[in-house]
């Protein structure tokens, strides 16, 4: 599998693109919201002679769903995310209006997944973690194989999820990080919804917010 990071949005999110050598890719958490970034996305397909399959999403905040339609249209494919985050899409609208973004209408979740699920593309899959604390519902997606974690929100290079928001809980969120995603191993790859990747072993090391006695 080859993970590949575009950069998108006013909140610089990580949009990653997925594929394996069937050139099948799936799109996690498409932020794509100006022309240009629509445009840059489907370039990046065709440069690479890609068939995106499917829209997975590590949670539903309105910086990683603003994509979602646009893929959905161009491409017929479907979004897949866990049910315990569309509450969100229930201020989503205001959401946007707080943040000066022309959003008119929440996507819609076409399949819920959740822990114990597989998403498969070509000859390839990932599995799921439930890591809720920054949402409901949030969760990872990894290849155990390839040792990486594509983390959303949860965890960042030396820093984690904020929890103030609607489903915000810290002491969740830090159960998440110790007794899931740290638990996948020192050697995995993490892939966060912003800023530059980083691994486990080092986020247990240094994460200043991960001081566990
Ligand atoms: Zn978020």
């Amino acid at each position: 599998m080859q993970v590949n990071t575009l950069i998108f949005n006013d909140f610089s999110e990580n949009t990653y693109v997925i594929f394996d050598e069937t050139n099948e890719a799936v799109i996690i958490d498409p932020g794509c919201f100006y022309e240009k970034e629509k445009n840059a996305l489907v370039q990046y397909f065709e440069r690479k002679n890609l068939k995106p399959v499917k829209i997975i999403n590590t949670h539903c905040h309105i910086d990683h769903v603003l994509g979602v339609d646009f893929l959905k249209e161009k491409y017929g494919i479907e979004f897949y995310a866990s049910k315990k985050d569309e509450y969100i899409f229930d201020f989503l609208l205001v959401s946007a209006k707080m943040y000066g973004l022309a959003v008119d209408k929440a996507p819609k979740i076409d399949k819920y997944i959740a822990e114990g699920d597989i998403i498969s593309f070509g000859n390839s899959e990932l599995k799921i973690l439930d890591v809720p604390g920054h949402t409901l519902g949030h969760i990872a997606f990894y290849s155990e194989k390839e040792k990486f974690v594509i983390t959303g929100d949860v965890i960042f290079k030396d820093s984690i999820g904020r929890t103030d928001l609607p489903g915000g809980d810290l002491d969740i969120l830090l159960d998440s990080i110790k007794n899931k995603l740290f638990l996948l191993g020192e050697d995995f790859t993490v892939f966060p919804g912003h800023g530059e990747p980083t691994n486990i072993g080092t986020e247990m090391m240094h994460n200043p917010f991960l001081r566990f006695d």
